[in-house]
């Protein structure tokens, strides 16, 4: 944390969670397995599913019809997966990616408003988030019980920091931060500016071709960039 702190204008961050503030090193795919192969007994039904960038919600419907299960026993395996994950975590395997806890503090200095806008179900986003101790920087989200749909998900977050911040926000000072190109995309659509972090499974080349506003190899250079917005 620099002893002098830089801020700019007011802003809104509205911060992805799986491979932006924490990798979680492939539990929250083992944990959804997990929990199909014990409420339906098959396995491994999560295997070929790429996660990045996707909406838990959309996933999960998607492996439902695959593999032929009814909707209504979607609330049983949620419960599960819940469950399991919890089980799961280890915080010796899934880590805080670099600056993550100094970016927020700088944030939170500057009198900034964050939110989460994630694919992941709230509960399982509020899990990660505890299990870093990460859950009081923000004061709310969009999640995958939102909307299927990441845009959609990136709106209702963008709604939910101006409620709670009782002020709207210019779309110049509304920054949606992430790993995948999709996130950008959330961005793009809302009329936001975009942060693309290399941190997730997504390079700074590959980040380049979706010309986010600000490509970062890691949050540590976020303070830094943001600052001069
Ligand atoms: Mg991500």
């Amino acid at each position: 944390m620099p002893t002098k702190v830089i801020c700019n204008r007011p802003k809104l961050l509205v911060w992805d969670i799986d491979g932006t503030l924490l990798a979680n090193k492939g539990v929250g795919k083992r944990s959804m397995s997990e929990a199909f192969e014990r409420c339906f007994g098959i396995a491994n039904a999560f295997e070929t599913v790429d996660l990045a960038g996707a909406v838990d919600t959309d996933v999960f419907e998607a492996c439902f019809e695959a593999n032929g299960i009814d909707r209504t026993r979607m609330p049983t395996f949620l419960g599960v997966f819940y469950e399991t994950l919890e089980a799961r975590w280890d915080n010796r395997e899934a880590t805080l990616l670099p600056g993550v806890v100094d970016a927020l503090a700088w944030s939170s200095e500057c009198g900034y408003t964050n939110v989460i806008g994630t694919g992941n179900m709230r509960q399982s986003a509020q899990m990660k988030l505890r299990k870093f101790g990460l859950e009081r920087w923000f004061v709310g989200g969009g999640y995958a019980d939102d909307c299927a749909h990441r845009p959609t998900v990136v709106k209702t977050a963008i709604e939910k920091g101006a409620l709670a911040a009782k002020r709207t926000f210019q779309t110049e000072d509304i920054w949606i931060i992430g790993d995948t190109p999709w996130d950008i995309a959330a961005g793009v659509q809302n009329r936001c500016k975009t942060v693309a972090v290399a941190t997730g499974g997504f390079s700074a080349e590959q980040l380049s071709n979706y010309s986010p506003d600000v490509l970062l190899e890691t949050l540590e250079q976020l303070p830094a960039m943001l600052a001069k917005m």
